[in-house]
């Protein structure tokens, strides 16, 4: 799943770029508001998390700018108590949420996931497909009964391709979605890795969840 930071404080986006990575998100920063609108505008992101006190065009902007593009990607605003504006304002301009600085990481991290479930229309914390079942709070896949470990990388490429069950996803789409933006090797490292997916969660299975749509990409579950 890829993510947006829109901060401005240094330590806050190294911190928070570490700590999403090692969760196996993929990372953009935006260290301003115009970058941070101009991103959001360009690129398909699973969710933003947006300051409110930025440089240049401030995160209400921000907030309101990629509501009127039709964006719905779902928006997070990290608001300091200290604002001129108050944090209902946030919910006002089409945020889906918010949370107050300074924030605890873990609470960060499920509040994310809380609204990666919602955009994708989903109640439930766990992920499933078939007898396929994902905990993202575990990071563990499990499968007929079967606990089965991944690394951080094969999770992340089969969370991604849980929340899309039934479509079929290009390998740009999920090179961008499951490796982050400073990654510089080439596509075929997705079929390596849907490769190593397969081998843990089809092979020692009968019926395969993971289907290749040839000249197109990969799909999981049913069309
Ligand atoms: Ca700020």
């Amino acid at each position: 799943m890829r993510i947006l930071i829109v901060e401005d404080e240094r330590n806050v986006t190294s911190y928070l770029q570490a700590s999403l990575e090692a969760e196996g998100f993929a990372v953009d920063i935006a260290e301003d508001g115009d970058t941070g609108l101009e991103l959001a505008l360009t690129n398909a992101y699973d969710a933003i998390t947006l300051d409110i006190m930025l440089p240049g065009t401030n995160g209400y902007r921000v907030c309101e700018e990629i509501r009127k593009a039709d964006i719905e990607t779902p928006i997070l605003m990290l608001t300091a108590k200290d604002g001129e504006y108050d944090e209902a304002d946030a919910l006002d301009i089409g945020a889906d949420d918010f949370l107050r600085k300074p924030f605890s990481l873990v609470v960060l991290i499920a509040r994310l996931r809380a609204l990666l479930r919602r955009g994708a229309g989903r109640a439930k914390a766990s992920l499933s497909v078939g007898d396929l079942e994902l905990d993202p709070s575990t990071k563990c896949a499990v499968r007929s009964g079967q606990r089965i470990e991944l690394t951080p990388r094969e999770f992340a490429l089969l969370e991604y391709l849980m929340y899309n069950a039934g479509t079929v996803l290009t390998k740009a789409q999920i090179l961008d979605h499951v490796w982050s933006p400073g990654f510089l090797g080439d596509e075929n490292v997705v079929e390596v890795y849907i490769g190593y997916v397969r081998k843990k969660i089809d092979a020692p299975f009968d019926r395969k969840l993971i289907s290749t749509v040839r000249g197109v990409g990969y799909r999981i579950g049913e069309a």
